[in-house]
């Protein structure tokens, strides 16, 4: 797929209700702006509270019929579903690239995991089982577990990742017996839209899947039903506090899956070739800086410092910046406007609060002066403490830090509220694990382990959120155990 051969039509965009789709909704339209160009591409309609109902109705109704099914069969189904989103793995990749504006190599890489995450969850359907608890007929009783779905799952996902982010989520639920309706971000709805017409063209029945684009308010709905027994949230710390607070009131769980400001430390004896590539091409390359776990913070050996700022520098400045499609393209645009405008306000502070810009810092002009272009921007010498350091960015910066002992190193790394990744690069060994052990973040990847790994459970601590997603945790998330006891 090259920027010249790509088929420019954006899809029209439907709500999913129990089967039915929805041109119209009450909760009017959102005009899509392309990135690359900031001019509307497409008009959404949104969902209101009233589709919110109706879904949440619809997705009740099939529960039963649903948790029902035989569980090989509930495999066989999302097995085809995964099937179906690999054979659509180009169609994914140029709407996650008009959904976003990520450049469209990476989003053909996220497709690819997607449908691992969905095969693996897939598996799980026909493995779920119970246990006899406590000793056979303790106290003259038979104990046992069972391990049952919830019902109605409320999923709100944002705009960096539109099919991982549901990949994550689905076929956990849907494996473990719940149904779903699934509200994608306004800002991305094309994935979300194809995804719902391959889970009905894999067989998947009528109100178990449910998609619709909306705004906060729909979002809001969704939580607030009492029909849905539990929220799977991807997004910021923000909303994800207005969702909690709702879930208060209705006693609901819940799993949030928010930001980040992941420390890298990079110790002396490390690889600096794989550190440093790794580091900077994660930060300010990729998804153009908008992940959650990205290594945002390189927090540096003093003796190797100096070495490290040079190497981050030169990749960072070869980055190639531009259209999506372009086949060497590493980074496109931020999401929108809003988006720009944000990112380089920090980099302005950043600059009065005394880091060193090393690289970037600019909005690209030329060809690219409409469209929401960043330079991949990297700071030295930045204070642990600075705004850049503590809040997340979501956009292509990297802060450098120097530290002069392992004790430090972690202090800095464990300084802010997130706690979502931490990465370290070392060659020994027994350092990696006593450094593993010391950061207060949900997963640690050692030496350019890769993000996004199905097999292992993903999610933070601290203000990253709660829950897991991934490997058999990632399952239990959407299980609730009950335990039977015959006298
Ligand atoms: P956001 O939190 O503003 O919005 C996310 C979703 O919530 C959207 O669908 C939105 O419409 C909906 N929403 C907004 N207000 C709502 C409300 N009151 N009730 C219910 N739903 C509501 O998204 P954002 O902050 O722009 O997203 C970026 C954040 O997401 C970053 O912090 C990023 O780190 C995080 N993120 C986390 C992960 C993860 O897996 N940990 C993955 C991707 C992104």
């Amino acid at each position: 797929m090259t920027a010249s051969t790509i088929d420019t039509t954006r899809p029209e965009v439907t709500l999913r209700i129990g089967g039915e789709k929805r041109r119209t909704a009450s909760g009017g339209t959102f005009d899509h702006v392309n990135p690359c160009t900031g001019t509307p591409d497409a008009t959404i309609p949104m969902a209101g509270p009233a589709e919110i109902d109706e879904a949440v109705a619809a997705a009740h109704n099939a529960y039963q019929s649903w948790r029902q099914t035989n569980p090989s069969e509930r495999r066989r189904l999302l097995l085809r579903f995964a099937d179906l989103i690999e054979q659509h793995a180009d169609d994914f990749t140029r709407l996650g690239t008009f959904d976003n504006g990520t450049a469209s190599g990476l989003v053909a890489g996220l497709v690819a995991t997607s449908v691992e995450w969905t095969r693996y969850y897939a598996g799980w359907a026909d493995k779920i089982t119970s246990e006899v608890s406590g000793s056979y007929r303790a106290n003259g009783e038979f104990s046992y577990t069972l391990r049952q779905p919830y019902g109605v799952i409320g999923v709100i996902i944002t705009w960096n990742g539109p099919l991982i982010s549901l990949a994550m989520k689905v076929p956990a639920a849907l494996a473990a017996g719940n149904t779903v309706v699934i509200k994608p971000s306004e800002l991305t709805p094309f994935s979300a839209d194809l995804y719902a017409d391959l889970a009905a063209e894999a067989g998947i029945p009528d109100g178990v899947l449910n998609v619709l684009p909306g705004s906060a308010e729909a979002g809001a709905a969704l939580v607030a039903h009492p029909l849905v027994k539990k929220v799977s949230f991807t997004g910021g710390p923000d909303t994800a506090r207005k969702i909690l607070h709702t879930c208060a009131e209705h006693i609901k769980p819940s799993v949030m899956e928010l930001g980040g400001k992941s420390g890298n430390i990079v110790f002396e004896d490390a690889n600096l070739d794989a550190a440093c590539g790794v580091g900077t091409l994660l930060s300010v390359g990729f998804m153009t800086g908008q992940g959650c776990a990205l290594p945002t913070r390189m927090i540096v050996a003093r003796p190797v410092y100096d070495d490290v700022i040079a190497r981050v520098e030169a990749i960072a400045s070869m980055i190639k910046v531009g259209d999506p499609f372009e086949p060497d393209t590493v980074s496109g645009p931020v999401v929108n406007d809003a988006a720009l405008q944000r990112i380089t306000g920090m980099i302005e502070r950043a600059k009065g609060d005394g880091a060193r810009l090393l690289t970037g810092g600019e909005r690209l002009g030329g060809d690219l002066a409409d469209g929401y272009f960043l330079q991949p921007t990297v700071f030295a010498d930045v204070d642990p403490q600075s705004e850049l350091a503590q809040k997340e960015v979501f956009g292509p910066v990297l802060s450098i830090i120097p530290f002069d002992n392992e004790e430090e190193a972690i202090e800095i790394a464990n300084s802010t509220p997130y706690g979502l990744s931490g990465y370290v690069f070392t060659n020994e060994l027994k350092r990696a694990h006593r450094v593993a052990e010391a950061l207060e973040t949900g997963e640690v990847l050692i030496n350019g382990a890769m993000n996004l790994s199905v097999h292992r459970p993903f999610g933070g601590i601290g203000i990253s959120g709660m829950g897991k997603e991934g490997g058999r945790e990632g399952l239990d998330e959407f299980l609730q155990t009950k335990s039977v006891s015959i006298a």
